[in-house]
């Protein structure tokens, strides 16, 4: 039964007396570590939002890419011209393209190196590790050197990890997780990678 407009008016106050509540006590800043995983659409989408944000408070990103076989992207057609983004493509391919281990250890030591420089660099307001999780699922990565660099990283510097299967050891210290849950995508019914929604 639809709620009278006085019901509805009272359980509305208190409602936003509850947020208001949770809104006064969150009073600190600090640099946030997200993870977005899950095996759902709209990982690295949601962290290159957050570099567009980022870039309208008139603020730097840094932006590594660890696994990527295409340069013709949407995001770094945009994003990668913008005067106040540092965009590194790290990867190239991986595993089923190169079928090389040493090749990608190699190439996963050479990029955390790029990243250790975002991490260490105190103007960027935000790092964007892309893809970072298979690296360390695969072991081509240390966990353990990794966290270390992320613990180290500038106090008010944040950074958002993307990636499916994120260790962890990388959970436990994110400040913000989530998982994306594949409901439903558009691929599975035959529909091919849509600029600007997929790329
Ligand atoms: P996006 O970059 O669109 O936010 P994502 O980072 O969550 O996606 P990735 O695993 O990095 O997901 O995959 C990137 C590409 O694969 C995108 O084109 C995306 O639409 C597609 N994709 C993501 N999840 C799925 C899925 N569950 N099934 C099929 N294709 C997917
Ligand atoms: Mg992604």
């Amino acid at each position: 039964m639809p709620d009278n407009s006085e019901q509805h008016r009272k359980r509305m106050a208190r409602k936003k007396a509850v947020v208001d509540a949770a809104i006064t006590r969150a009073d600190q800043d600090k640099g946030l570590l997200l993870v977005l995983t899950g095996n759902g659409k709209g990982k690295s989408s949601s962290a290159f939002g957050m570099v567009a944000r980022t870039l309208g408070y008139g603020l730097k990103a840094g932006v590594a890419q660890f696994l990527k076989s295409r340069r013709d992207t949407g995001e770094e057609k945009f994003l990668g011209n913008q005067p106040n983004v540092q965009w590194h493509v790290l990867g190239d391919g991986f595993t089923w393209d190169t079928q090389n281990r040493d090749a990608d250890i190699a190439t996963a030591q050479h990029g955390w190196k790029i990243a250790q420089g975002l991490l260490g660099d105190a103007s960027l307001h935000l790092v964007v590790l892309d893809e970072l999780t298979y690296l360390l699922k695969y072991g081509y990565l240390d966990a353990q050197q990794v966290c270390a660099d992320l613990a180290a990283r500038p106090a008010m510097q944040h950074v958002v990890i993307t990636g499916r299967a994120a260790p962890d050891c990388l959970l436990e210290m994110a400040d913000t997780v989530s998982e994306i849950h594949d409901v439903k995508h558009a691929f599975r019914a035959g529909v091919r990678a849509q600029p600007g929604i997929d790329l």
